[in-house]
């Protein structure tokens, strides 16, 4: 019998790409590339509009970086290529990645996100940056004031499409590819496609190319996935106890609300070093300090809301913990999928509270990732008993987590 080629390991090299992209491929540590790079790359870079849907931490962000840097001018001085992220976050890792892979030819990136001086941005745009990669909100800012070019775009990519609709950027996304040059070639990446994306898509899409891999791939199968189930009043408890249990290396946990993401962070920081929240309402230069923090290993536990949570790359993390069941099955898989990531060899582990009254709740998730999530039981603490853990436990939880 014939054996198929398919079945070969992809390799960067059969991906029809340039040799200075193979070296500063080599150069960033990419062996071999992930199934969305491997089957979206070769597509997007033909110049025709593609959709790739993958899960959280596939390498999506390569995937569409590596055609821009392969078909724009490095000769040029205008926009060629616009990049949309739903957050500053992921601008920023978006940016460092380009800059990551275009080690060995000229590439200027141009980071425009709110928050920050818009006067040096404007200034870096004006050095001449060829890919720009913003939020929708001062993308849309900007070209009101005629600040930034985009009459020589060449390819607008749609990162995180799911997300960015969830948070409310639909107008902005949608006036900004109105404007955009009606020739230009379109990317959108998503680990999900709900229907608000594929709606968008097919108003501002030309006959796109369908890439997913995303099929049997919601979960990865090195996360470890708990459910501790327990009265909202008894979390904080649990929380801590958990933690004194589990003692992990770097933990980041999920809160529903800005508000409980500031309780917990009191809590923790009143008796903890390294211990730091994020969340929309904190000044951006405390969100960079923090991320940088985090992703250096200098913080050891996190406190986010999903909004920011998302898409952010930290490999280190160990442990992730949703204090609170997220609101939708996407918001579980984007959550989990912060550990056991691409570029780590450990296993990911992640533990979900859920109340009594959230069994259905859990049910979505459990369908969506095909899997069950295994029960845990926190030693010596009773997750029903009538109120909060009582000071003293707390005091002592922590101090055995720290
Ligand atoms: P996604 O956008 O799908 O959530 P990212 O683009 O943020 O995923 O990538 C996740 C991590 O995987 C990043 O740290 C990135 O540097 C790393 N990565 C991407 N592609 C590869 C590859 N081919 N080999 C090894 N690591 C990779
Ligand atoms: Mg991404």
């Amino acid at each position: 019998m014939k054996h198929r080629e398919s079945t070969a390991e992809p390799r960067f090299e059969d991906l029809g790409l340039s040799s200075k992209m193979l070296s500063a491929i080599k150069k960033a540590g990419f062996e071999k590339p992930s199934a969305i790079q491997a089957a979206f790359i070769p597509v997007a870079i033909e110049g025709v509009d593609c959709i790739g849907q993958a899960r959280t931490g596939t390498g999506k962000t390569a995937a569409f970086v590596i055609p821009i840097l392969e078909q724009i001018d490095h000769e040029a001085d205008a926009p060629q290529a616009l990049v949309l992220t739903p957050t500053r976050e992921l601008c920023q890792q978006v940016a460092d990645q380009a800059v990551r892979l275009s080690v060995n030819r000229d590439c200027r990136v141009a980071c425009i996100v709110g928050g920050k001086s818009i006067k040096q941005q404007v200034d870096t745009l004006k050095r001449g940056a060829q890919v720009v990669v913003g939020t929708p909100g001062r993308i849309i800012d900007l070209m009101t004031r005629g600040m930034l070019n985009i009459s020589k775009l060449e390819i607008v990519v749609l990162d995180e499409a799911d997300r960015m609709l969830d948070i409310g950027f639909r107008p902005d996304i949608e006036k900004i590819l109105r404007r955009c040059p009606e020739d230009r070639q379109t990317l959108l990446l998503s680990a999900t496609l709900p229907p608000p994306v594929e709606k968008l898509a097919k108003r501002y899409m030309h006959d796109p190319e369908m890439v997913d891999v995303s099929a049997n791939d919601i979960a990865p199968a090195t996360i470890k996935q708990y459910c501790c189930t327990v009265d909202e009043d008894r979390k904080l408890g649990m929380l801590v106890k958990l933690l004194a249990e589990v003692r992990p290396s770097q933990v980041l946990v999920f809160t529903r609300t800005k508000r409980t993401a500031d309780r917990l962070h009191a809590v923790f920081s009143k008796r903890l070093p390294h211990v730091a929240h994020l969340h929309s309402d904190l000044q951006q230069t405390v969100r960079d300090r923090v991320m940088k923090q985090f992703r250096a290993g200098q913080l050891r536990m996190l406190i986010a809301t999903d909004v920011v949570g998302r898409g952010i790359d930290v490999s280190s993390v160990t442990h992730i913990i949703n204090y609170d069941i997220p609101e939708s099955c996407d918001d579980y898989v984007h959550r989990i999928g912060r550990t056991g990531r691409l570029s780590s060899d450990q296993e990911g582990v992640a533990f979900t509270f859920v109340t009594k009254q959230q069994g259905e709740e859990l049910t979505r998730i459990e369908n969506r990732v095909n899997t069950l999530l295994e029960p845990y039981y926190v030693q010596n603490y009773d997750a029903f008993r009538a109120g909060p853990a009582r000071r003293s436990v707390v005091d002592d939880g922590v101090k055995r987590f720290g």
